[in-house]
């Protein structure tokens, strides 16, 4: 079993704490391996290295500091296995599923090596005729960076690739249970030969190093992805000493099976949607509203397809589900099925813990729909995170986009429909950041912004152009000779 370390001003070290904590495989509950408890020394000693390198890497070109990105993206594309077998054995995603996420971390970077080249900035017309006046945008300086364990990769370096590539240093918190995952990425900026301190990681609880990273004066912006209610915390604390921040959290997200669908794509959509990643996804289908007129077809269709799911250990050829990423999640899936059954939900397919065989060593959650779901009731609510999702029924589309919107979530959603009149509605009508039209609610483009309305985030977007937002600061400058 191996111990990792924090990555501090370029060295990699143990926490000054001298204490570890176990990782553990969902899929087996063998250690993967250790990671470094880490304290306010430890998060003081990263702040310290990333402000001392701040300035230089602020002066290098867009386009230095693209080739560093590049670099980077070769190191993890050749290391690509690698990476994706940690995934999978940190938090139970398939190694298919793990591979293509790091795949997209490859290409995120490469993304945004490129933009180390494109404008950052506008001339505007002064009202002076004799003054020239333009903005810049500069980096923020230090920027602190908390991830969730759910995309262990693709996320970290979603806020990496443009906090770098625009000139910020940062001190990333990766999420506890996928502390090694992060440590493999970090290497490969390790390798790439970024200079000491522009690239920090320091791990350890939440409540130390992420609220550290909140309330540290010498961090100037802080991007993180995770649950509402952490969220919601770190806004305060930004808010409070006038830190920028950015945060991307949960979803409820509904798919509209309107009375003219596609019923065998939409099947499709609603089990990859729901089930992969064993729902786990901020932008997994939590809602399945269906027409009166064929939910009965529909229900049909769906019940048998689950009977292909394949689920067991990730690692393993032809395995479509892996666990859940940890035993307090599997918990909380198996409370909220509970919910489901008191609340009057009807079960129609799963429930149970999964026993037996390999089953037993691992946190497996049978994939669970119900029926005959009120939208009020609480699994018809909250984020669940989990393979479990709720079948409710209209009667007409405006009742469907009622239904849709009755979340204080607003991440994605989802319509299957032939009807064009009613994709344009949809789209004019729903509240979510991401709206797709005869596709799984789950689904992100690199290149396009992602982020999500209501309480899914704090309104600004990431990804693709949208990112320079956050990232950077504009300066307008007036000239005059
Ligand atoms: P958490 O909010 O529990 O944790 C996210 C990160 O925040 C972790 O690194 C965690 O550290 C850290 N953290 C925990 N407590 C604090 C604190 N008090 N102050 C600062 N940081 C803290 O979420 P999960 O990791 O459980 O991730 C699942 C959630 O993420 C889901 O709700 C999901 O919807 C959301 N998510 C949202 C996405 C989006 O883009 N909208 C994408 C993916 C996931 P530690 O691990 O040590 O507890």
């Amino acid at each position: 079993m191996q111990t990792y370390s924090n990555y501090i001003a370029g060295e990699w070290s143990p926490s000054v704490s001298g204490k570890t904590k176990e990782i553990i495989n969902p899929a087996t509950q063998e250690v993967v391996g250790s990671a470094p408890v880490s304290t306010a020394e430890d998060l003081d000693a990263a702040v310290q290295a990333a402000s001392e390198a701040r300035v230089a890497w602020a002066k290098l070109s867009g386009a230095a500091r693209g080739d560093y990105l590049y670099k980077v993206a070769n190191l993890i594309e050749s290391r690509l296995d690698e990476i994706a077998q940690a995934m999978t054995e940190e938090m139970g995603k398939t190694f298919p599923e793990a591979k293509g996420e790091t795949a997209r971390g490859v290409a995120i970077l490469r993304y945004y090596a490129g933009e180390g080249m494109r404008k950052v900035g506008d001339v505007i017309p002064s009202t002076d005729n004799e003054a020239f006046m333009f903005t810049k945008r500069v980096p923020l300086g230090v920027v602190g960076i908390i991830t969730p364990w759910n995309f262990p990769v693709a996320i970290p370096i979603w806020k990496m690739a443009p906090a770098l590539i625009y000139g910020n240093t940062i001190i990333i918190k990766p999420a506890s249970e996928t502390a090694i995952t992060a440590a493999k990425v970090i290497d490969c900026f390790h390798e790439a030969g970024l200079p000491k301190g522009v690239v920090n990681m320091v791990t350890g609880p939440g409540s130390v190093i992420g609220d550290g990273i909140v309330n540290h004066p010498g961090i100037m912006g802080i991007s993180f992805t995770g649950s509402d209610v952490v969220g919601r915390g770190i806004a305060k604390g930004a808010v409070a000493r006038g830190a920028k921040f950015q945060l991307e959290m949960g979803g409820k997200n509904p798919v509209i099976i309107a009375a003219d669908a596609d019923l065998d794509k939409a099947v499709e959509g609603t089990i990859s949607g729901a089930f992969r990643s064993t729902g786990q996804k901020c932008t997994a289908t939590s809602r399945v509203l269906v027409h009166s007129s064929i939910k009965e077809a529909f229900a049909d269709k769906l019940l048998s397809a689950m009977e292909e799911i394949k689920i067991g250990n990730g690692m393993e050829d032809g395995v479509w589900m892996g666990p859940c990423s940890s035993e307090g999640q599997m918990e909380t899936v198996l409370s909220y099925i509970e919910k489901g059954k008191e609340e009057g939900a009807k079960l129609i397919y799963g429930g149970n813990r999964l026993a037996g065989s390999e089953y037993d060593k691992g946190f497996y959650v049978e994939p669970t729909i119900f029926d005959e779901v009120d939208s009020k009731m609480q699994i018809a609510q909250e984020e669940i995170f989990g393979p479990v999702i709720a079948l409710i029924t209209f009667d007409d589309i405006e009742e469907a986009f009622e239904l849709a919107n009755d979340t204080p979530f607003g991440l994605s959603a989802s319509i299957y429909t032939e009807n064009i009149g009613a994709m344009l509605q949809f789209i004019d009508n729903v509240d979510a950041g991401l709206v797709r039209i005869n596709a799984e609610t789950a689904g992100v483009e690199l290149q396009a912004p992602f982020g999500g309305m209501k309480q899914s985030s704090s309104h600004s977007r990431e990804q693709g152009e949208a990112a320079i937002e956050f990232y950077t600061s504009i300066k307008t400058v007036f000239v005059k000779g």
